[in-house]
């Protein structure tokens, strides 16, 4: 699903962000990405994403080199991963339905469709009830489970979360990683940054390890600082993400 090979990323202003980062998370693998701020985190996501680009190396997502993807294709290679930011970026002046909506609308889907998908996504994070809310009448849990509504509405493959729950306390929290799990559950890969270390030393998943640009450690969190099991295919599935549960 995602694989890096001597991946570098240098931003304009000389920073070295990335120094040669390898790495391979399999379709239906949960996993963690931790570390210092700045140590590089974002960046990789962003590079997956197609928000930056490498400087050097190969990325590979879902089969495909994003080296070799031309600026006009980005949309259709962003259509096949749901992001999800710490500030869940909604759109204050419109209602929550309007916000999940958003990235059916731009990929052209019919009005009814539309309509079914959102309140599908909505009832998954619990939130039916409030599709002609605004964002600001939430709370900022519900807020963040809008944002999870909006990345999952289109059924993407792949999900990748900037530090999910940094602004929510940890019952919160907690909530919001049960989500990702059932999303886990039938199939869907995701791959989430965060500096939260109670919480990841709850969760027994995957965490790569960053720090000054490089992948330090790959192991599985509760062996983390006890042993150093290093983790390596275990985590792969064969579940089927077009299953999405609700979803149909
Ligand atoms: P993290 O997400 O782990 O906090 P980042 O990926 O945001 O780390 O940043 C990695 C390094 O790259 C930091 O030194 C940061 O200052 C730098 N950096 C991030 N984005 C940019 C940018 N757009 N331009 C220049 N430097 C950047």
């Amino acid at each position: 699903m995602i694989e890096f090979a001597e991946v570098s990323k240098r931003y304009p202003n000389g920073q070295d962000a990335l120094r040669k980062v390898n790495l391979k998370i399999d379709s239906g693998e949960m996993a963690f990405l931790t570390g210092h701020s700045g140590a590089g985190k974002s960046t990789m996501l962003k590079l997956i994403c197609l928000m930056e680009r490498a400087t050097s190396g190969q990325v590979i997502i879902n089969g495909k080199n994003l080296n070799r993807i031309k600026s006009r294709k980005i949309p259709s290679i962003r259509r096949d991963i749901g992001m999800i930011f710490q500030d869940h970026r909604l759109l204050f002046d419109r209602s929550v339905f309007d916000n999940v909506a958003l990235p059916l609308m731009i990929a052209g889907y019919p009005h009814r469709e539309i309509g079914r998908r959102v309140r599908a996504a909505l009832d998954k994070v619990g939130l039916l009830s409030k599709e002609k809310s605004t964002p600001i009448m939430l709370s900022g849990g519900e807020q963040q489970r809008v944002g999870i509504a909006r990345a999952v509405v289109n059924k993407p493959p792949l999900l990748l979360a900037d530090e999910p729950t940094g602004n929510l306390d940890p019952e919160l929290s907690a909530e919001i990683m049960k989500l990702f799990e059932q999303f886990n559950q039938v199939g869907v890969s995701l791959l989430i940054a965060s500096h939260d270390l109670s919480l990841l030393a709850k969760m027994n998943y995957r965490t790569l390890v960053m720090k000054e640009g490089q992948l330090v450690q790959d192991a599985v969190e509760s062996a983390i600082g006890g042993g150093n099991r290093f983790s390596d295919d275990s985590f792969s599935s064969n579940n089927d993400p077009e299953n999405y549960g609700e979803f149909s």
